[in-house]
């Protein structure tokens, strides 16, 4: 008789939950670790969860459910959990959603795929020969061989990669009881053919410049003694950032330990793999939305289970649980990519930070232009500041002009200036490229009706509708909602009035077409990219000068390393400038930045300069004046003084409290209500019910408050205690972020 045991444990669930449960749980002689994830009843459901302690006692052991199963997994790591708990108290959400979010996908734990395993049913020869109704074919005798010693199991996988069988013959010879098979779960273990030899390495060392290595070496250093130090990598596009933190990467690998790369999901781009491949030898385990769900549950187990080596992905990645981490790397750090918007609205570069803190492993953020709160960090000592000042590959830094719009305006109903359009054409005759810059989808941002003057929303949005020309519909940029364009007014009727207002690329797409009509052109934007296919067949061709000019919204801006590229036109520059958000100017640059860093990235002498036109109609403005002078630090300094006068992040802290309902009226007293209860403090500031910046969206009223503390002040203690004092009605959702990115 087996002897069980039983004690009372912990567990989390994942769902809509913050405590964990009792249960009870019988066990023979298991090792149970904090972690361990089990099944256990539910109401009348089942529900995967993990334990997370000894059970409380609080209620008769008699009284409580048993846990139905204990996964044969390694338990989730500590760090995870750690990870768990604090973005669950930091973003104000619950805890068992986070857990959610770290047992995904779940089937890789409730659905393990199954391996199938042969032996030999056979002695030796001679029993062979007493199968005398069944003839031992040349294959069947080849897979015997192969299964002679009659202990060891061999892989399905293993016998059809080695005998070149196929799995049709091992079913029939199972059936004439030749072998036989028994099924198992299948574990998944990587083999990397990990790294090449010692020779190789020095290598690529050695064709670091002295900045590069002087990074490495101060990161390695980290590596090797397990310390959680954050560092800043700050390099001009094309300084050798990712070729640096590739070294770091493979210190981490020789210290026998598993890496996470988190990119903005646009940047993780098969070039970028590709590149990986050519240093490493093996491919990355890549984590984003569109690969399958088999692949996801790889890369889960193996990262469980430390045999993946390095996992790179989106900013979900920060959730799978790597039990032997060595090295977080977060590239272009100041992406927005980052933050989440939906459900749990939470900043994954902020996370992986505290996460390489219970970790204890280095972490790098590397950018061309670092958000303001990491240059600020950086600035006053808790990054470690790693520069790298000059491209990599001895290009020079592009040639920066300003084109005043108000002294050399576009000719009518066009929008590229002729000094533009002149700078274009001289690259088109040495047969160079060129990249024309506007963040702007479809053809007209905005559509009006000339006779009655009606300007064409969404139904679902407080938003202007979008024209596509190419597909001639009119799409809103906020809810996906679109309709055929038929250039009727809706509102009066009146036939073939309506008008594009403004350009997007399709616009700028038609100009250079009438003005360069034999010049080889391609538009870069979500709409025409939609998968990752057509963007690296794209990206290939360019590489190849297949394409004269290039138009493209800021999908274009970062990465990419277009030898021949030496004109970058930015069309409009003063898109962005007048943003009231807290990060408009900080945004503007970044991008201005990133995509005139795409300019003569190979030109090494000065009569071939890559060059950058910027058209505004605000030759003064700051931002721009900082871009074409490079003058990054000044303008992150003014930047840092004017939000510590207003005691803004990050000197201040910052949340917003979202209140959204069909209901309009509803909505508005419960706003007011909600107001009435606001806490008085003499450090918080609470602004608002304001109608949101999107005040109709998706079919939903918006509106939100804004919460400005001081640093020292708990901000969520504060919220959570607010919005407690209160039921909120069903038909209202109330969201609460945290270290707000987006203000509309
Ligand atoms: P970043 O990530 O800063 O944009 P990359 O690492 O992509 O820069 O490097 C830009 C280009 O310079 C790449 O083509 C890369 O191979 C090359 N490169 C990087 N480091 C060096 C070096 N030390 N010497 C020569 N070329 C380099
Ligand atoms: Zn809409």
């Amino acid at each position: 008789m087996k002897i069980v045991n039983s004690k009372e444990v912990s567990v989390l669930v994942s769902g809509p939950f913050n405590d964990p449960f009792d249960y009870v749980l019988e066990y023979e002689n298991i090792n149970l670790n904090v972690g361990q994830i089990v099944l256990v009843p539910f109401g009348k459901r089942k529900i995967v969860g993990i334990i997370i302690g000894d059970g409380t006692k609080n209620i008769p052991k008699r009284k409580l459910k048993t846990v139905l199963k204990v996964y044969d997994l390694q338990p989730i790591p500590k760090p995870s959990i750690e990870l768990m708990n604090f973005l669950a108290s930091w973003y104000c959400v619950f805890r068992g959603l986070i857990l959610k979010m770290i047992l995904s996908p779940i089937e890789a734990i409730t659905s393990p795929d199954y391996e199938k395993l042969y032996k030999s049913n056979l002695l030796n020869d001679n029993e062979i020969n007493e199968f005398k109704d069944i003839k031992i074919s040349k294959k069947r005798k080849i897979v015997l061989d192969f299964l002679s010693n009659l202990n060891i199991e061999k892989s399905q996988f293993m016998i059809t990669k080695h005998t070149g069988v196929s799995k049709a013959i091992l079913k029939d010879m199972v059936q004439k009881k030749l072998i036989l098979e028994r099924k198992v779960f299948k574990k998944v273990n990587l083999n990397h053919n990990l790294l090449k030899n010692s020779e190789e390495n020095k290598k690529n060392y050695d064709f670091l410049n002295l900045e590069q290595k002087l990074a490495v070496d101060r990161i390695n250093k980290s590596i090797i003694n397990s310390k959680s130090d954050c560092f800043l990598l700050d390099g001009v596009p094309g300084s050798g950032k990712t070729e640096t933190y590739f070294e770091t990467v493979r210190t981490c690998l020789y210290q026998g330990k598993q890496a996470l790369i988190l990119l903005p999901e646009i940047v993780l781009t098969p070039d970028w793999e590709k590149r990986f491949f050519e240093k490493f030898s093996f491919a990355p385990l890549v984590w984003n939305s569109e690969i399958t769900k088999k692949k996801k549950k790889i890369i889960w187990l193996s990262s469980l289970n430390g045999s993946a080596k390095v996992i790179v992905g989106a900013r979900s990645a920060l959730m799978i649980p790597i039990s032997n981490l060595g090295l977080i790397i977060v590239d272009e750090e100041h992406e927005q990519a980052f933050k989440q918007e939906e459900n749990i609205r939470y900043n994954a570069r902020d996370m992986a930070i505290y996460r390489s803190t219970r970790s204890s492993v280095p972490i790098v953020l590397a950018s061309a232009t670092p958000s303001l709160e990491t240059y600020y960090n950086a600035k006053n000592g808790k990054y470690i500041h790693l520069t790298l000042p000059k491209r990599a590959t001895g290009a020079t830094l592009p040639h920066v002009k300003l084109i005043d719009l108000t002294i050399f305006p576009p000719d009518k109903g066009k929008w590229l200036s002729p000094l533009l359009v002149g700078e274009i054409e001289s690259k088109l005759k040495k047969k160079e490229q060129s990249l024309l810059f506007l963040n702007r989808r479809g053809y007209a941002p905005l559509s009006i009706c000339n006779s009655c003057g009606d300007k064409i929303k969404c139904v679902n949005c407080d938003a202007w509708l979008v024209e596509h020309r190419s597909k001639n519909i009119l799409v809103c940029h906020h809810c996906g909602h679109s309709r055929i364009f038929e250039n009727i007014c809706m509102k009066c009727g009146v036939k073939g009035q309506i008008r594009g207002c403004g350009p997007g690329v399709e616009r700028i797409e038609e100009e250079i077409r009438e003005t360069f009509p034999l010049a080889r052109l391609i538009v870069l934007s979500s709409d025409t990219m939609n998968n990752h296919k057509i963007l690296n067949d794209t990206v290939e061709k360019i590489k190849n000068n297949k394409v004269d000019i290039v138009i493209g919204t800021q999908m274009i801006a970062k990465g990419h390393d277009f030898p021949n590229l030496k004109l970058v036109g930015i069309v409009d520059s003063d898109v962005g400038l007048s943003g009231a958000d807290l990060r408009a100017s900080e945004r503007t640059f970044q991008v201005l930045q990133q995509v005139s860093g795409r300019s003569g990235r190979h030109s090494k002498k000065d009569e071939d300069k890559g060059v950058v036109l910027i058209q505004t109609y605000d030759s003064k403005n700051p931002i721009i004046n900082a871009i074409a002078k490079n003058n990054r630090n000044e303008f992150f300094d003014n930047e840092l003084m004017s939000r510590q006068y207003a005691n803004m992040p990050p000197y201040g802290r910052l949340a917003a409290i979202i209140l959204s309902s069909k209901l309009e009226k509803k909505l508005e007293t419960f706003s007011l209500e909600l107001l009435k209860l606001a806490p008085l403090f003499k450090n918080v500031k609470i602004f608002g019910p304001a109608p949101a910046a999107l005040y109709f969206l998706r079919g939903r009223f918006r509106r939100r408050f804004l919460i400005k503390s001081d640093k020292n002040v708990n901000i969520q203690d504060v919220i959570l205690n607010w919005t407690r004092k209160i039921n909120t009605p069903n038909h209202i959702k109330l969201t609460i972020d945290i270290d707000p990115f987006s203000f509309i």
